[in-house]
This record gives C-alpha cells, sequence and structure tokens, in this order.
C-alpha cells in the first residue's frame, strides 16, 4: 500500500551504488519474496540504514512502497554474518550464494524455503565452520531442489535398480542411473562410495539437518563437481561471484572437471 510503512525481514542479496550516496539493494525477504529497495543516504556516514543496507545483512527493515519501488525508512541489524565476513574464501563464496539465488528468483513472489536455507548455509560457513565444499554442493543441490529441478535419485532411472551400480547423476535429465546403463545424450557425473547416499540426504533431510553429513574428500569432490555440473546445465550462464570464488581456492584443491 501506498505511503504505509510495512515492516519486512530480509536479507541482501546485492547492493549498487547509486547517484550520489544512495544504494539500490536487492533484497530476499520473509514476507514478499525478493524485492528492489531504494537505500537513501545508506553511503553516508552516521546514516542510520548503512550497517542494514550492506550485501549478507539480514535484518528488520521499515520499507515504504512507492510503484515498483520500495524505499527503506529505518531498518535494524540482526545479524552480520562476521564470521563469513572475515574470511575472504567464505565470503565469496557466500556471495556466489546470494548471486544463485538470486537468479533462481523472481520478484514478489513467495519465496518460501529459499531464505532460512541461505541463512543456514551462511551461519554453517561463518559459525559453525563447516567444510565450505560440503556448504556449497549442498546448498547448490537443496536450491535447484527447492525451485523445480530436483533430481530423481532414489533407484536407477533407467533399469529400476534401487541401488544402482557405480551410481552416476546425468546433470541434464535429471537422473541417477547406474553407470552401465547410461544412455546418449546426458552428461553423467559418476557418484563414488556413499555420494548417492549424500545427494539422497541434501534432497530429503529436515532443513536443519541439511549440512550435518559427512564425506571423504575424494566423494566430497565427485559431490562438488555434480553439483556445480548440474547448477552449470540449468542455468547456462555463468556467476561473477563464482569465478572469483574459483580464483582464490588453494591451488591444491582442483575445481570442477578435474
Ligand atoms: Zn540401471
Amino acid at each position: 500500500m501506498e505511503n504505509q510503512k510495512t515492516v519486512l525481514h530480509g536479507l541482501v542479496l546485492r547492493e549498487t551504488d547509486t547517484k550520489e550516496t544512495d544504494k539500490i539493494l536487492t533484497v530476499l525477504t520473509a514476507e514478499l519474496g525478493k524485492i528492489p529497495v531504494i537505500a537513501r543516504g545508506a553511503r553516508r556516514k552516521n546514516s542510520r540504514i548503512a550497517a542494514v543496507s550492506q550485501l549478507l545483512t539480514y535484518g528488520e527493515l521499515t520499507v515504504f512502497h512507492r510503484g515498483n519501488w520500495y524505499i527503506l525508512d529505518d531498518g535494524e541489524t540482526r545479524e552480520l554474518f562476521q564470521g563469513v565476513r572475515q574470511d575472504l574464501e567464505l565470503l565469496s563464496l557466500a556471495a556466489y550464494f546470494a548471486e544463485l539465488t538470486e537468479a533462481l528468483t523472481t520478484e514478489n513472489r513467495e519465496s518460501g524455503q529459499l531464505l532460512p536455507l541461505l541463512l543456514n548455509a551462511l551461519y554453517a560457513l561463518g559459525t559453525l565452520h563447516k567444510d565450505p565444499q560440503l556448504v556449497k554442493a549442498a546448498f547448490e543441490l537443496r536450491l535447484l531442489a527447492l525451485c523445480g529441478f530436483e533430481p530423481l535419485c532414489r533407484g536407477c532411472a533407467v533399469c529400476g535398480a534401487q541401488e544402482p551400480r557405480e551410481p552416476m547423476l546425468d546433470v541434464v535429465r535429471g537422473m541417477v542411473h547406474c553407470r552401465s546403463c547410461k544412455e546418449p545424450g546426458g552428461l553423467s557425473m559418476p557418484l563414488p562410495g556413499d555420494t548417492l547416499t549424500a545427494l539422497r540426504h541434501i534432497l530429503e533431510c529436515p532443513p536443519k539437518r541439511l549440512y550435518s553429513f559427512t564425506l571423504p574428500q575424494p566423494q566430497l569432490r565427485s559431490l562438488g563437481n555434480a553439483a556445480e555440473a548440474f547448477v552449470a546445465t540449468h542455468l547456462e550462464r555463468s556467476f561473477r561471484t563464482l569465478d572469483y570464488y574459483r580464483s582464490i581456492r588453494l591451488p591444491d584443491e582442483p575445481g570442477y572437471g578435474k
């Protein structure tokens, strides 16, 4: 409603500097999904909305609705995710999570479980200190599943075997199959050892349990490669933040495709 104050709870997915000391924010809110917010004077020293207008800040936002925009009137920071902010690798990964979420959401459409998913991912990285590779793969797969791209992983989608032999995930068709059941035309990523069990956990567990699993390093890498290939296939675009994250990773951790 025009000129009426509304209080929203949301996380800043993107901040863009604009004229003078203003910012334009993209905020994922619990109440309205993703919305564009104008933060007037947010870059001014002593601005009372400066803290709440930063990328990856979760806060309580008091806004006015004007046409297609929301004007930030006041805000209170609820969570800054300092543990993420103080580590360049974690910060770049979290920025990628935000960019990926922004790409998968539509403005002014209810986003359901996406905000808690993202908040829990930032908490897992910065406070619980979970392995970033594990959080990244689990977040990507769960996010895509929530956005309508859930892969079929109960059994082999070709022969019907409950436990596929040498299982693989066909990221194009979104299904698990045995290595010997591979059909031409897809792109199949191996899921060795317990990787398929981990994939099932990621897709089926209660939200709070998402990062409560472990995998040996080589299998975690396989899961990560499958998750990245799944994202790349369905979004058909690159992510500036993901490229940056890859560029600052340690050289002993091979990226996708190795
Ligand atoms: Zn099969």
